[in-house]
């Protein structure tokens, strides 16, 4: 897609992105990175019968740029737990849903060790071809989850156009989705994922002046939103963007 098209985007019209990482009951969770499976189901289910419908992020940028983003919700995983695989897939399933899900092309198979914390098992790469396989879109979550904002040409090279590369390979398709480990990302970061081929980028809590379809703003979910709080996250997330995008 053109990057006129891009700038043409009209940030009024942005619609809702949930941000996960892993799916799983567990005892100890200080960064507040897992939802249950079950709590995972009620939110689905929320959406279900409010009438959305949880897709990629490459299916909801390409309904945004035909302009018709109504009714659908973006559904992202960060990092690439295998709980995903194993407990997320056959919820989104039973939804009728889809989702995109972050992978970090050069820790495939590892843990989380860049968190301080539990540790949890990272996908291996048969593994991310077979969520590919169920549908699933595999977007690029950098190589090593490293910082992005600060970091030299070099490192954003490989960071970036690198592990884009090496998970086209590994799914057999372009890599059209790039997420920003930590939310972190600077002007450098930006074109960077724009120069090497992304066609759009998600961020965390986009600041005003940087938001657009190389840093499109997510909501946090976590194990605490019910369905009245996943309501209330709505009702907080359309405000946000009706402010924002009515800024120049
Ligand atoms: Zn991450």
């Amino acid at each position: 897609m053109p990057s006129a098209t891009s700038a043409k985007l009209r940030l009024g019209e942005v619609p809702m992105v949930l941000m996960y990482h892993g799916v799983a009951d567990v005892a100890e969770d200080p960064n507040h990175l897992c939802v249950s499976p079950r709590r995972l189901a009620e939110q689905l289910t929320y959406l279900k019968r409010r009438g959305l419908r949880g897709v990629s992020i490459a299916t909801l940028v390409d309904a945004m740029r035909v302009g018709r983003p109504r009714g659908l919700v973006g559904i992202t995983f960060d990092d690439g737990y295998v709980s995903v695989l194993e407990a997320a897939l056959p919820e989104l399933q039973r939804h009728g849903f889809s989702a995109t899900m972050f992978i970090l092309s050069g820790r495939l198979g590892g843990s989380n060790e860049w968190d301080e914390g539990p540790r949890w098992p990272l996908m291996s790469a048969s593994q991310v071809r077979e969520l590919a396989a169920a549908g699933m879109e595999i977007g690029s979550h950098s190589t090593t989850h490293a910082r992005l904002a600060g970091l030299d040409a070099d490192q954003l090279e490989a960071e970036v156009r690198g592990s884009r590369a090496s998970l086209g390979e590994l799914v057999g398709a372009p890599i059209r989705g790039f997420a920003y480990p930590y939310g972190s990302m600077d002007a450098a970061a930006r074109s960077a994922v724009r120069d090497a081929g992304y066609d759009y980028a998600c961020a965390v809590q986009t600041p005003m002046s940087e938001l657009g379809i190389m840093a499109l703003p997510r909501v946090y979910v976590g194990q605490s939103d019910d369905a009245r709080r996943m309501a209330a996250k709505r009702l907080l997330f359309r405000g946000y963007i009706a402010v924002k995008g009515r800024r120049p």
